[in-house]
């Protein structure tokens, strides 16, 4: 069983989404929760929502991934836009209650120059300050590439954040081009860095796994995604990924340059790998 998914608009509905990932194979998908310019999000049509998980359980959906907009900052060194970001942040987890069977995922932000200790605490604070009693979605802080000022470039900095969080259902989605161009050597050392991330998260806390092929280097702190198979990693080290024993339940997320048609191919090749 795989399961894999690429990312959607749900600008027509969660039904229309959920049809859509089964035209391409696909059992899971991630959605943007509101537009990245901000602003308010769509009203919940709760009609659409249960349609959509009627169809989405009939056909074994994997937990589909809610994505917060990327210019959600809740360590930025401006008071005002970490506020935006802290509103921006409560909603969406309002917001998710709604929707069965959801992940939330978000950078963990870029401190903007004020240094990775301020930025990690502003981080805890926020999400600390979110979380309702009634809050019982996985919240995953996404693994980055290290760009600028970014936090979250090591599992290290990720398990700080984690370990200030008052919240059980605190957890990881990895993503390979971010992992693989932040230095963790998924081609030669697949086996080593699945150590790692036991050791400093816990393969219990790794909810999600953005599947992307990299256009950098191993250790660059670029984030360009490439096509499956067709950047510096490889078909075979992604095959080594989505069969591990380790990490085979997870829902894979495509987030590569493709239209929904491509993402399809892409899931095609991967089954055809795979056998299935
Ligand atoms: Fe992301
Ligand atoms: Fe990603
Ligand atoms: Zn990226």
């Amino acid at each position: 069983m795989l399961n894999i998914g690429c990312h959607l608009s749900i600008s027509k509905g969660f039904y229309k989404a959920a049809q859509e990932a089964l035209s391409i194979d696909a059992n899971t998908f991630q959605f943007f929760t509101r537009n990245p310019r901000g602003g308010k999000a769509k009203a919940l049509d709760l009609e659409d929502i249960k349609k959509a998980k009627e169809v989405m359980k009939l056909n074994n959906f994997a937990p589909i991934l809610a994505h917060a907009p990327y210019t959600m900052n809740l360590c930025s060194a401006k008071p005002d836009i970490r506020e935006f970001a802290k509103n921006m942040l409560k909603d969406d987890l309002e917001r998710l209650a709604q929707i069965p069977n959801s992940l939330y995922n978000f950078h963990p932000g870029s401190h903007t120059g004020q240094g990775i200790e301020k930025a990690t605490q502003q981080i805890i604070d926020a999400l600390n300050e979110s979380i309702e009693k009634d809050t019982n979605t996985w919240i995953l802080l996404e693994s980055m590439s290290g760009k600028g000022t970014e936090v979250g470039r090591s599992l290290e900095e990720l398990r700080q954040i984690i370990d200030g969080v008052n919240y059980e259902k605190i957890g990881v989605c990895l993503d390979s081009c971010h992992l693989y161009s932040s230095g963790y050597d998924l081609v030669k050392d697949l086996d080593g860095v699945i150590e790692k991330i036991d050791d400093m998260i816990g393969l219990e806390r790794v909810k999600a796994f953005h599947l992307n092929d990299t256009k950098h280097g191993l250790g660059s702190n670029k984030d360009r995604h490439e096509l499956i198979g067709e950047g510096l990693i490889g078909l075979q080290p992604i095959i080594n990924i989505i069969t591990d024993p380790k990490l085979a339940h997870l829902p894979f997320i495509l987030e590569t340059p493709n239209d929904v048609k491509g993402h399809g191919e892409e899931i095609k090749l991967l089954k055809q790998a795979l056998g299935i």
